[in-house]
């Protein structure tokens, strides 16, 4: 492990990587990937967060990144998916592949991935927590810890209950900070009652943080002209104390050098910008139909192949534009139909909903969805 892997506190997320083809996940652009990975070390950056169920990402930073820096150059931290484990033979397996995916001997920081009430309740099923010490003490991860998305009240109950939790990483952005579902500020303050140093996810909330409504981001250019969306929000979470790392979800090479840039030596914000983004916040909350952050957890559950964040993201976008004659959304979302399950085939069994980290009402959001793009048939129209 690097004498302090938290120098800059940067991380590049690899949920969301460059892709050749867009509808595809997996088929990752490999060689942008690894310009942006130079790019990042380059400028002194070199904390990666990859995962089990970021489909090809593991054998992505395998060969853009492991195979071609020494091991001590990097800090590469994954996550055991408990929510896809049901045995505690499973549990070894996946671990043992995914040190193979990744070419390397030992992860420097390892999360139980989800912590959630549901897979908490497996992860003491399958006596998880005892599973990852025995890894530590055997060398094969250097720092346990998790990743968490639910209430405060249970984040409590894990921490007193697993003191062998060193590092936690918590969904934080500025416009959750209150949210009653995702209860970012709570959660963050459990954490720093228990000590625990934060990483933090999702500080743009998918994406949403770095394309504001105009409104909102003349506020950001008028204090700041040069500085993008996106570089408030980071600053923002890693301003707070007791935060380590930010991780940023990075697909293009602009996003790289951007993040890069401001936070090659980074500065808090002050007590205007705090302001500022306050007012900003109220702006994109009244703007925001549904708050998916695109993680993309949802879609392997549905037995209708409905790609619900791309409609959420189309419905979003429409929600957004003032033209009530033309929306350009009408037509992608016809699209998508043609390969996909549409918004109005959902079947309500709910399988989706268990595994949203934003506890998204998917089920009414998807009627919301089919009213907006879907043109009854004659025979359903009311008159
Ligand atoms: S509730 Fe609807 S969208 Fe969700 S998994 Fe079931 S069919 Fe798919
Ligand atoms: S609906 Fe929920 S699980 Fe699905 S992509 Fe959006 S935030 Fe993720």
């Amino acid at each position: 492990m690097m004498d302090n892997p938290f120098a800059k506190k940067l991380g590049f997320g690899l949920m969301r990587l460059p892709l050749n083809n867009p509808d595809d996940m997996t088929d990752i652009d490999r060689k942008t990937l690894q310009n942006m990975v130079d790019v990042f070390m380059e400028r002194g950056f070199s904390y990666f967060d990859t995962a089990y169920v970021y489909g090809g990402s593991e054998e992505a930073i395998r060969e853009t990144l492991v195979r071609r820096y020494p091991r001590d150059s990097f800090t590469l931290t994954s996550k055991l998916p408990i929510f896809a484990i049901s045995t505690e033979e499973e549990q070894e397996n996946v671990f043992q592949e995914q040190l193979q995916r990744a070419g390397v001997d030992y992860f420097d920081i390892y999360l139980l991935h989800n912590v959630n009430v549901e897979n908490y309740q497996t992860a003491q099923k399958l006596h998880t927590f005892s599973f990852l010490q025995q890894l530590k003490s055997e060398g094969k991860i250097k720092t346990l810890g998790i990743s968490y998305h639910d209430n405060a009240e249970l984040l409590e109950e894990v921490l007193s209950a697993h003191p062998e939790i060193e590092i936690i990483l918590l969904q934080i952005n500025y416009l959750d900070w209150d949210n009653p579902d995702i209860q970012s500020g709570k959660c963050y303050e459990v954490a720093r009652k228990h000590q625990i140093p934060v990483i933090v996810m999702e500080p743009l909330k998918g994406g949403t943080l770095a394309g504001v409504p105009k409104e909102a981001e003349k506020l950001f250019r008028q204090y700041n002209p040069d500085a993008s969306p996106a570089s408030w929000a980071i600053r923002y979470a890693a301003g707070l104390d007791g935060v380590v790392m930010v991780l940023s979800g990075m697909s293009t090479m602009d996003q790289m050098l951007d993040n890069t840039a401001y936070m090659q030596n980074f500065v808090p914000l002050n007590d205007e910008e705090h302001r500022i983004i306050k007012e900003a916040a109220a702006i994109i909350t009244a703007n925001i139909a549904v708050p998916c952050t695109t993680c993309g957890y949802c879609l392997d559950t549905c037995p209708e192949n409905i790609p619900i964040p791309k409609y959420f993201s189309l419905y979003n976008n429409k929600m957004q534009t003032i033209d009530l004659f033309y929306y350009p959304q009408q037509q992608y979302y016809e699209n998508y139909t043609k390969t996909y399950g549409k918004a109005s085939d959902c079947i309500e069994c709910g399988a989706c909903e268990e595994h949203c980290p934003q506890h998204l009402k998917i089920v009414d959001l998807l009627k919301d969805v089919a009213k907006a793009f879907e043109i009854p048939a004659p025979h359903e129209q009311t008159e």
